[in-house]
């Protein structure tokens, strides 16, 4: 992507290191379901980017809120988007509680929530605002963290999951000490196997967030896909960095940068071609460039791809030219799998794959996502793509698509 700005010049930066991957993701753009938009909190003022929202510019509602319950964090991170310390704000429990309302008031049916921060677990009332959400009707409730509390205290993870909470989504870069270290700024690892461990016996779902530098933590990829197969994990979540927030200079270098096929490339070699490229199909919720997803049975042994059993692209591909043999039923589960809003793990995932293939209940009672989420920054930016945007931070009357919110509303 080539771009001019009168002050600062040229700007040039890699948004695909495959042609063929980027062209292909094209063919997945779906409508946006517009109609599951019950109100837009803003009109249409100064043009996109600057009347968020959702104004009724926008083209799709939301899958996804996210709520920042703490500006706060322990942790200090040379990579965090949101440049948290523990000097950050905290909003009251009342205010998230209006918040979580007026998301309703947004939406027909409440979103998947995700509860971020900062750090979420330095709120002493986090297990109180879970069975609030809960109480609300939110019925998908996951949890970002970088684990340090609940490998600490992981009756803590219990009560959460008493509360409602069904999924803890954490920060894992790798296996290795040293990448924490330059990445987090401390050795983490046990830390993050302990939380695991707090939240597996919680009953919770988990997936592992992995932010990936290219030349930090790019070799670890098959080496975390290793881990999670082996510790049954629900979903892996790659995410090239963008270079928002406190980023340092010497990551910085957005014509050298990882992108998905990379990721995907890494995953395929890792396997020995187990998985294939073709079985990352992009999500069609929002914008085709911004995520691809596979579903994989987890035998202990091997990851059997999803797309083995079900024809996925015919059925996802070509929106608007879909063959008239498609049964209606795997076509909606297929829909409902491939959206930003499926949670790892849950029910809700698991039924729509028995809808759509017919794997041995063993097989099922084990499936791991592979997902990658290419973020955006000030040099990968397209408006084409925020709008259709489906992850939604949630203020006290604003929806802001997440990228959005990074690059240009984040105080
Ligand atoms: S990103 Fe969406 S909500 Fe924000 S201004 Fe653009 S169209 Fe409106
Ligand atoms: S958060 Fe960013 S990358 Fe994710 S769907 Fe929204 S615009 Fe796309």
């Amino acid at each position: 992507m080539a771009k001019e700005c009168p002050e600062h010049g040229m700007l040039k930066s890699l948004i695909c290191s495959d042609a063929d991957f980027y062209r292909n993701a094209e063919k997945y753009n779906q409508t946006g379901k517009k109609y599951l938009i019950k109100r837009y909190a803003t009109s249409k003022n100064l043009g996109c980017p600057w009347d968020c929202g959702l104004c009724a510019e926008h083209q799709q509602h939301t899958c996804v809120g996210l709520l920042e319950v703490s500006g706060r964090c322990d942790q200090n991170c040379p990579i965090c988007y949101a440049s948290s310390n523990m000097a950050g704000e905290e909003p009251t429990l009342e205010d998230l509680v209006n918040r979580l309302r007026f998301l309703s008031s947004c939406e027909c049916e409440n979103p998947s929530l995700v509860i971020t921060g900062g750090e979420p677990t330095l709120r002493s009332d986090l297990v109180d605002l879970v069975a609030e959400a809960h109480k609300l009707g939110y019925a998908n409730i996951t949890l970002n963290s970088n684990g340090v509390n609940l490998a600490r205290n992981p009756g803590l993870a219990y009560e959460l999951s008493k509360a409602g909470l069904k999924e803890l989504s954490l920060s894992f870069d790798s296996l290795n000490d040293d990448v924490y270290q330059f990445m987090r700024g401390s050795n983490l690892l046990s830390l993050k196997k302990k939380a695991i461990d707090a939240a597996k016996c919680a009953g919770l779902k988990i997936s592992l967030s992995v932010t990936v530098v290219k030349g930090v933590n790019d070799l670890q990829i098959g080496h975390i896909l290793d881990f999670a197969k082996k510790m049954r994990i629900d979903g892996l979540i790659f995410t090239p960095i963008a270079f928002v927030g406190r980023l340092r200079k010497e990551f910085l270098n957005p014509l050298h940068r990882i992108t998905a096929p990379d990721i995907i490339r890494t995953i395929v070699e890792h396997t020995n071609r187990e998985i294939h490229a073709s079985d990352f199909i992009p999500v069609p919720c929002p914008d085709s460039h911004c995520s691809a997803l596979t579903y994989t049975f987890n035998t202990g042994e091997h990851l059997i791809p999803l797309t083995r059993y079900c024809d996925v692209s015919e059925y996802l591909g070509a929106y608007g030219e879909r063959p008239k043999h498609q049964d209606p039923m795997v076509a909606a589960a297929l829909d409902k799998l491939w959206s930003m809003s499926a949670t790892p793990g849950s029910e809700h995932v698991l039924d729509s794959i028995r809808c759509c293939c017919s794997a041995s209940t063993n097989l099922i009672d084990n499936v791991m996502s592979i997902q990658v989420h290419s973020f955006q920054d000030a040099w990968n930016f397209d408006l084409k793509r925020c709008m259709k945007c489906c992850v939604h931070v949630v203020l006290d009357d604003k929806l802001i698509p997440f990228c959005v919110y990074n690059n240009l509303y984040r105080r």
